[in-house]
């Protein structure tokens, strides 16, 4: 733990590492979410689906790594068992028992959804008391934009070739 870092968070500390466990938590549902996706999706344009996919799984887990490492720096400990990723998520898991490209795409445009209001609010929360964290969740807000839009493009594609083909 960095003792004049830590002095400088005008914050609740324990209160924002419990936030950030709760993100990392996310952050490894949505990596599994997406690398599972890649590996059992079926149909139409599945390749273009899966580079994405499985990018955005890499993504997610250079979040993880962000995250936890903020963790540390704050004098926490990054939860420890996958257990308690589903007690603490915000976001949840949804297994894709549906293998369907849409269904997949559909699935992680909601994860992708829930994680820009996580960070949005991580943002709200330490716009004034921790620059550090505050600047963190600014880049991985950003990365979360991104991946929402990825995959609604790749699903306006999917729609739009269905309906040329009919
Ligand atoms: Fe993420
Ligand atoms: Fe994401
Ligand atoms: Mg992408």
């Amino acid at each position: 733990m960095g003792q004049k870092g830590r002095e400088i968070v005008k914050m609740n500390v324990d209160e924002l590492i419990n936030l950030l466990n709760k993100a990392l938590s996310d952050e490894w549902l949505a990596y599994y979410q997406y690398w599972i996706g890649a590996k059992v999706v079926r149909g139409p344009m599945k390749d273009a689906v899966i580079a994405e996919l499985t990018l955005h799984a890499t993504e997610e887990l250079a979040h993880a790594e962000l995250v936890s490492t903020r963790i540390i720096q704050l004098g926490g400990t990054p939860v420890l068992s996958p257990e308690e990723w589903l007690k603490l998520t915000n976001c949840g898991y949804e297994p894709p028992f549906n293998h369907y490209v849409e269904e997949i795409l559909n699935q992680n445009i909601k994860g992708e959804q829930c994680a820009i209001n996580v960070y949005n609010s991580m943002l709200n929360i330490t716009r004034e008391g921790d620059p550090v964290t505050y600047n963190m969740a600014l880049g991985i807000l950003a990365q979360e934009v991104e991946h929402e839009e990825d995959l609604q493009a790749l699903r306006e594609d999917l729609e739009l070739m269905l309906l040329k083909s009919k």
